[in-house]
């Protein structure tokens, strides 16, 4: 896609601090890492989230992250990772060309992930109500 900053990474319009490639994959060192190492793996055609996002290329993106992830951590000498997906701009989404994000962790990073509370008295079986019939 033309206006895409990820295509013009994929075709090396503009550089990037390449971790891995391959024909359908390509990982990169995020610009404004949350930690060191902060890798981003994205499908190398133009799909805007998860959603567009073929099965079969969700597969190899998964694959891929089985791989990239362990190199990422030992690299940067962290003891874990978080793999971050932001689907759509309401959810923090701000490239639109789908990217998983590998976050390494280390002890005492001070990064947190969000709290979340209890539902409420019937409140999590009405709204399942809502959900399940509407998987296809
Ligand atoms: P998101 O908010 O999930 O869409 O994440 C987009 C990520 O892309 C952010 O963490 C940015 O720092 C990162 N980013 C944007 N432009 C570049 C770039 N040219 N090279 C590497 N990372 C980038």
């Amino acid at each position: 896609m033309e206006d895409c900053i990820f295509c013009k990474i994929v075709k090396e319009e503009i550089p990037c601090h390449k971790v891995y490639e391959d024909d359908d994959v390509l990982a990169f060192l995020d610009i404004s890492p949350v930690n060191p190492g902060h890798t981003l793996v994205i499908p190398k055609r133009h799909y805007v989230d998860l959603l567009e996002l073929p099965e079969t290329e969700a597969q190899t993106l998964i694959a891929r992250i089985k791989k990239i992830a362990p190199a990422v951590i030992s690299g940067v000498e962290a003891k874990a990772f978080n793999l971050n997906l932001n689907n759509g701009k309401i959810a923090g989404q701000e490239v639109g060309h789908f990217h998983w994000h590998i976050v390494p962790r280390f002890e005492s990073d001070g990064r947190e992930l969000w709290r979340g509370q209890p539902y409420g008295e019937g409140e999590a079986e009405a709204i399942l109500e809502k959900i399940k019939n509407l998987i296809k």
